[in-house]
């Protein structure tokens, strides 16, 4: 089992996971430019159902059994998982070296049969699948009590991190919840203690004024530039109505979010060849009552720098591109 580690000068959460080691070295040295629709060793493909732990959910139009092919969108455990489904959470919180028993659940949901479809290339409909199949899979991690987030991403490319071409999401739910997010909650709830309001409503209401960084705007979505972006072409996509949690959005956000995401991968896909980037949704812990003031989105992080020195040593991050014209340039793609 991995251990969850905490840094305590940092607070920040580190996942010891030796198991992961064991990553066949042919998983990882796939090739990125794969032109192939089907792959004969690829874990993902059809017919190769029996290379991935038993599916935990697909969706197939014509029927058929459990771990066939035939699905148009199946989701498996990891075979290497960070975190492990069974066991208690223990905290071991002594005055020093804080450790979380590495409990969890670790899945890959496969967008597509299709080898080499990427994320921009899924169309609204098979988008709208992605983020059903993530919506049921929430609503089963959600009931148990040992986890404390849902994070869902997407890597693309390898510079992002991905080591297969078959498109897989991700999803890993945790005992405890990310840094990350629990600085976006406690500055979130600073700004709602001084001027009583959503500080993620505020950005939507002045960034569709300023209008020089927004991408693209619907009637439930905003695609926009962040004023502060970290890395070029970051691009955040934030639901209009204001909801801590995705599932808050309401029962109709799926279509309409599915259609703005894919519009906005496809606006990325076209403006920059393809880049590889990172796709994040942040929204608030589990059973956490920060209701009044976050406000959930995706966050959008192509890799086209390379963090370094500076940006690992310090937190602070330098962006060679001005996101108004990384706007400008993308809304010619929309
Ligand atoms: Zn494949
Ligand atoms: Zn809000
Ligand atoms: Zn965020």
């Amino acid at each position: 089992m991995s251990e969850i580690r905490q840094d305590e000068a940092t607070k920040r959460w580190v996942i010891i996971a030796t198991e992961r080691a064991k990553r066949p070295s042919d998983m990882a040295a796939a090739p990125t430019a794969d032109q192939q629709e089907r792959a004969p060793d690829c874990p993902f493909c059809p017919g190769n159902e029996h290379m991935t732990p038993p599916e935990v959910l697909a969706y197939r139009d014509g029927g058929g059994r459990a771990d066939s092919p035939g699905w148009q969108l199946r989701v498996v455990p990891n075979r290497f998982p960070a975190l492990s489904p069974a066991g208690e959470v223990e905290v071991h919180d002594p005055q020093w070296f804080t450790n979380v028993t590495g409990v969890g659940a670790h899945e890959v949901l496969i967008e597509t049969p299709v080898h080499n479809a990427g994320p921009a290339e899924l169309g609204v409909d098979g988008a709208a699948r992605v983020l059903e199949a993530a919506a049921e899979r929430f609503e089963h991690l959600r009931q148990d009590p040992r986890l404390r987030y849902i994070a869902f991403f997407r890597n693309h490319g390898r510079p992002a991190g991905s080591s297969l071409t078959h498109p897989p999401t991700q999803i890993i739910a945790t005992p405890i919840a990310p840094t990350n997010v629990r600085q976006e909650i406690e500055e979130a709830r600073r700004y709602c203690d001084d001027r009583m309001s959503c500080v993620y409503c505020e950005t939507i209401r002045q960034e569709v004024t300023a209008g020089e960084r927004v991408v693209l705007e619907t009637d439930h979505f905003l695609a926009f530039e962040p004023y502060a972006s970290r890395w070029p072409f970051e691009t955040w996509l934030i639901p209009k109505a204001h909801a801590a949690v995705l599932e808050g959005a309401g029962a109709g956000y799926l279509q309409p979010l599915a259609g703005a995401l894919q519009a906005t991968l496809k606006a990325l896909h076209d403006a920059l060849g393809d880049p590889a980037y990172n796709l994040v949704l942040h929204e608030a812990p589990l059973r956490d009552s920060c209701e009044d003031y976050y406000h959930w989105h995706i966050e959008i992080l192509p890799r086209l720098a390379t963090a370094a020195g500076f940006e690992l040593g310090t937190g602070i991050w330098i962006n060679s591109v001005l996101p108004e014209q990384a706007a400008a340039y993308l809304r010619e793609h929309v």
